[in-house]
């Protein structure tokens, strides 16, 4: 793998990888119009409850929701990224993002973000570079794990 073979942000032409581009796929029954509303919704003890995220159609609108959330699981940390997995996994299965996402080939992928998440990306913020502790990027790996049982 050449080291220039980098996806370092979910942008423009790569915007499809990040969780609040809009497109519509089917997670547990129900239909979202982006990840991260399916992700948020997951907070929810059941589907009734789940329902309104599948009615949002702005994912930062869903974050926001999502905060708010009661029933939030008390394992939360523990089971979030394998929600967050199966839900990229539906989200992909949807042919035309499995195609995008073949077509970044062996590239590597990272959540490159500036509000200090290093949990799911990895911000390149001077302050958390001079950490010099680089983010776990969670989803970028959740990615790159797809991406491998896809092709
Ligand atoms: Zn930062």
């Amino acid at each position: 793998m050449s080291e220039n073979n980098i996806i370092a942000e979910f942008k423009g032409k790569n915007h499809f990888l990040s969780n609040f581009y809009k497109c519509d796929f089917v997670y547990n029954e129900l239909t979202y119009h982006n990840a991260e509303a399916a992700f948020q919704a997951q907070k929810c003890a059941t589907d009734e409850d789940r329902i309104k995220y599948t009615e949002v159609t702005n994912p930062v609108a869903a974050k926001r929701m999502g905060r708010k959330e009661p029933n939030l699981p008390e394992n939360w940390n523990d089971i979030s990224a394998s929600i967050m997995k199966d839900i990229l996994t539906a989200k992909f299965a949807v042919p035309e993002l499995r195609e995008k996402l073949l077509a970044t080939g062996d590239a590597t992928l990272i959540e490159g973000n500036k509000h200090h998440d290093n949990i799911w990306g990895c911000c390149t913020c001077d302050s958390c570079r001079a950490k010099n502790k680089p983010g776990l990027n969670r989803l970028g790996k959740i990615l790159m794990d797809i991406r491998d049982s896809l092709s």
